[in-house]
């Protein structure tokens, strides 16, 4: 901890603990039922369980339903533009690099019109925690088809049954140079859910968590399937991955052994839907973050900002002439 100015000494002192009205912002307008209250919970209880300061914290999100979720925690945050939540996440995370960094993304906003952003962010892999609201439809502007709508899909802009091919998100980012960090998780599960964000937040670089979420406004019927069946879930857990506790394993008794750090079993299970795959699929903790890669001394640092103004200021300043 920094410690050269007397506020981060006094804060220091105290050793602070939080609790989850600290974190709890406005109420959400989300519809009853739908999924991303369970990741609001999920994120709030880490944010208290880890004390993250709500100073330090920032919560960056694009446009759509779940990119609401800035307006729902006490810390700061950015609702910002379509599909441009990365880019601007990455701007905090540079200028800022002792912040605490989380985006909300839906599949539209990401998959779509941010496509080209998420790619290169998982090849930037700077330290932020990217957390994928996975409906599978446009929500907030009342249901048309996303990239991941599973083909057939009946929705506003395709009434017959949408024709092609979802796009699978977990594959895409695999699939990118640099990738440090993938999971899955399920908004039903909340006990999973927790432990994937938590251990997605304490990887060191962009961990990238897709969460399957019920939008039971438009497509209340989703999930049904892989809801009513709990051997339609496949629980990935390894000694160094997910360790699900015994009343879990009870429930979901579909579960595999996965080394997080075998990349091509990670591609293959990223493409079973049958019974969905949920845990780290992969974790590489030696993948250097992008801070790290350019150098820590050309962060901009409020030290660097004061003297290059006063370095520019300098230019225009008319020193008496010496006599
Ligand atoms: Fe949630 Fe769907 Fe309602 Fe949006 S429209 S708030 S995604 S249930
Ligand atoms: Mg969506």
């Amino acid at each position: 901890m920094d410690l050269s100015s007397p506020t981060e000494c006094l804060l220091s002192m105290c050793e602070q603990q939080f609790a989850l009205e600290d974190y709890q912002g406005g109420v959400p307008r989300w519809c009853t039922g739908c999924g991303d209250n369970a990741i609001l919970a999920a994120v709030q209880r880490l944010c208290r369980d880890e004390a993250l300061r709500p100073e330090r914290t920032v919560f960056v999100s694009g446009i759509g339903c779940s990119s609401r979720f800035p307006h729902y925690m006490k810390t700061y945050g950015f609702h910002g533009i379509h599909g441009r939540a990365l880019p601007v996440a990455e701007g905090v995370k540079m200028s800022r690099p002792e912040l605490t960094v989380f985006v909300n993304t839906g599949d539209g906003d990401c998959c779509s019109i941010g496509a080209a952003h998420w790619i290169h962010a998982i090849r930037y892999n700077m330290d932020l925690t990217v957390f994928l609201h996975d409906n599978q439809v446009y929500g907030l502007t009342k249901k048309q088809a996303s990239p991941t709508s599973p083909q057939g899909t009946r929705t506003n802009t395709t009434p017959g049954g949408s024709y092609l091919a979802a796009l699978n998100p977990l594959s895409v980012t695999l699939g990118v140079q640099n990738v440090s960090f993938v999971a899955q998780a399920v908004d039903w599960i909340p006990e999973l859910l927790y432990d994937i964000v938590k251990a997605a937040y304490r990887h060191k670089g962009l961990s990238f968590v897709r969460i399957l979420q019920r939008c039971p406004e438009w497509l209340p019927d989703a999930w049904e399937p892989w809801m009513q069946d709990p051997n339609r879930v496949q629980v990935l857990h390894h000694a160094d991955g997910l360790q699900p506790s015994a009343a879990l394993s009870k429930i979901y008794r579909n579960q595999r052994e996965h080394d997080p750090l075998d990349l091509d079993a990670a591609r293959e299970i990223a493409g079973h839907v049958d019974a969905i795959p949920v845990g780290i699929l992969y974790r590489d903790p030696s993948v250097p973050c992008y801070e790290q890669t350019r150098g820590g001394e050309r962060i901009v640092t409020p030290e660097r900002t004061r003297a290059g103004l006063n370095a520019e200021l300098d230019k225009y300043t008319v020193w008496p002439e010496v006599k």
